[in-house]
């Protein structure tokens, strides 16, 4: 009898939206078992109550959800990042023993996790910074997982991970990132690149509708266009459907009702931040944070009203050729946003001894997270042919991709420039490519 008879393989704690969504989704998984619990009792009882298929194994206190986990323990917190997350794991390596394994999948900054690795190993308990990502709908359904942490916890771990991770051409997005903050560190640079992608679409959007005149329901057409090609991504799909909306209220497009005004939850600039430590040029995925900043600066934006433009009109003779300019710049720019995030991925392995596989971390990425994109296929690729390649934009899948799209993007960064369209993405990346070669 090994005394692991009923009880549960993987455990989960914290039950808001992702752990009660992770709990789901593992309860789902054939073979697992799992155990819950949360700080206030009612959302375990609720969840217990919501979903009885789940077959769920409901803790009180911390000492029952440890004796309700089979051995190796393996629990997942999914609670607030920051002190919330501290206080979970004092309280679990109270009832965990040496070889048990505490994975944290909350959002924590890379060296909030490199710093609770160090503190939990001492007690000889296993301490795992997974990020997850997907939001809610990727929690239930099938997230893309980065787990750091020691090779021992991948093995126990890895199966169960993979049980509830997305699958992409037939290979679940999760890999073993590598040791202490790896994982957290690699999702950071994910956010970073998603806060790039963002921003590179408002601005193709941007100039579409005052340069090249088109409504919100033509430019939703051009993005689902624009989707079944090269861009092919879930953020430049979600664009196309949230264009289409119209207010129930006013009638007018949805996107002219909504407050121009970005916030930020910190990953974007924990990710600037922490290149500027490396030393690396993240240009693109800084202005995507710097431009959520003025955004959010209704006051100054609104004193700066009466500024001279000195504007040149830019008026477009064929909208078919601007169309596909900006789309050129758009994907261009997107390289470059990767090109910077994967440097920043090899900049902090080398920094932290991380054995990073870059196509591996392409691989996860292509099902399951904000920013899966077709072409995430195309950076495995590029780290197949050549894993010391310097620069990912110097493969030459992605220099010929830049290069055919140069005319059209100097077109695009000039001629906004001369129009007084900020394009604060667009004109870096390109500055960047510029400054590299
Ligand atoms: P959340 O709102 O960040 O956290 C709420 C949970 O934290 C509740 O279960 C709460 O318990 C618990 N909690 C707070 N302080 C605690 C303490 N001192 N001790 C024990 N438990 C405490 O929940 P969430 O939105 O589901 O996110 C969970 C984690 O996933 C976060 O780190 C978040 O950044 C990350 N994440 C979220 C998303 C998303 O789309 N929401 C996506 C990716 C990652 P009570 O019920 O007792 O208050």
């Amino acid at each position: 009898m090994s005394g692991n008879e009923g009880k549960a393989n993987i455990g989960i704690v914290g039950l808001a939206v992702m752990g009660s969504n992770l709990a789901r989704n593992l309860a789902s998984r054939e073979g697992n078992t799992v155990a819950i619990f949360n700080r206030s009792y009612e959302k375990t009882e609720a969840l217990v109550a919501e979903h009885p298929e789940a077959g769920f194994l409901p803790a009180k206190t911390y000492e029952e959800f440890a004796a309700s986990l089979a051995r190796p323990r393996t629990a997942i917190i999914m609670v607030q990042a920051g002190r919330p997350t501290d206080a979970v794991i004092d309280e679990l390596v109270k009832v965990f023993e040496p070889g048990d394994i505490i994975i944290d999948g909350g959002n924590a900054l890379f060296t909030d996790t490199i710093r609770r690795e160090k503190a939990v190993r001492e007690t000889g308990i296993n301490f795992v910074g997974a990020g997850i990502s997907g939001g809610e709908e990727g929690a239930l359904n099938g997230p893309s997982i980065m787990p750091g942490g020691s090779a021992e916890a991948w093995e126990t771990m890895g199966p169960i991970l993979k049980s509830i991770a997305a699958v992409a051409d037939g290979e679940p997005c999760v890999t073993h990132v590598g040791t202490d903050g790896a994982g957290h560190f690699v999702k950071m640079i994910h956010n970073g690149i998603e806060y790039a992608d963002m921003q590179l679409i408002a601005e193709a959007y941007d100039l579409l509708r005052r340069v090249g005149g088109f409504t919100p329901a033509e430019i939703a057409d051009i993005f689902a266009e624009w989707n079944t090609g090269e861009l092919e991504s879930y953020l430049i799909e979600i664009t196309a459907e949230v264009l289409r909306q119209v207010d129930a209220s006013t009638g007018k497009p949805l996107v002219d009702v909504i407050l121009d005004q970005a916030g930020a939850k910190g990953t974007g600039a924990w990710t600037v931040q922490s290149a500027l430590d490396l030393g690396v040029p993240v240009s693109g995925i800084a202005e995507a944070v710097f431009a959520r900043s003025l955004s959010s600066a209704p006051a100054q934006r609104s004193a700066a009203q009466s500024l001279p433009a000195s504007t040149e009109t830019w008026s477009v003779d064929d909208r078919d050729a601007f169309v596909e300019d900006v789309r050129r710049a758009l994907y261009a720019s997107k390289i470059i946003a990767y090109s910077q995030g994967f440097d920043a991925i090899v900049a902090g392995a080398a920094e932290y001894n991380w054995d990073i596989k870059k196509g591996e971390i392409a691989k996860i990425w292509r099902a399951g997270c904000i920013i899966r994109a077709q072409f995430l296929n195309r950076i495995t690729e590029a780290y197949a042919d050549d894993p010391e390649l310097v620069a990912l934009v110097t493969a030459p899948y992605f220099a010929d991709a830049v290069g055919s799209a140069l005319p059209s993007w100097r077109r695009i960064v000039a001629g906004a420039a001369l129009a007084g369209i900020p394009t604060p993405a667009f004109a870096s990346s390109l500055s960047y490519y510029d400054g590299l070669r």
